[in-house]
């Protein structure tokens, strides 16, 4: 992913990966502090409700149903939530990115400049 600021590849996919990274992120080149853009914030919601939904529906099925919930139906729930989850980080990482925070001092120069 790049930095909109200097054009240059700022993060890797594995360092992107680990959560938080994605969210706020400090270019290596230009030091330049980073936030995610909206498509990264909408795909990070979408996959926590989707990823909830898809594996807690066995939990709630069985609740509605008044029966024990069988542990192979458990853990393919957890799995389609956790395959949800993937594909929609993979969308993120091809298509979101980052945008550039800036600073009240920063924001101050702009100001004065004008
Ligand atoms: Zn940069």
């Amino acid at each position: 992913m790049n930095c909109p600021n200097c054009g240059q590849k700022t993060v890797s996919f594995r360092e992107w990966s680990k959560a938080l990274n994605a969210f706020n992120w400090c270019c290596r080149a230009c030091r330049c502090n980073l936030e995610a853009n909206w498509l990264v914030k909408w795909t990070a919601w979408t996959a926590l409700i989707v990823g909830l939904i898809l594996g807690l529906r066995p939990l709630f099925k069985g609740i509605a149903e008044d029966r024990k919930v069988e542990a192979l139906e458990m853990a393919t729930g957890i799995a389609q939530g956790l395959a949800a989850v993937v594909v929609l980080g993979c969308i993120a990482w091809f298509f979101g990115g980052y945008k550039v925070i800036l600073s009240d001092e920063h924001e101050l120069e702009e100001k004065q400049d004008r």
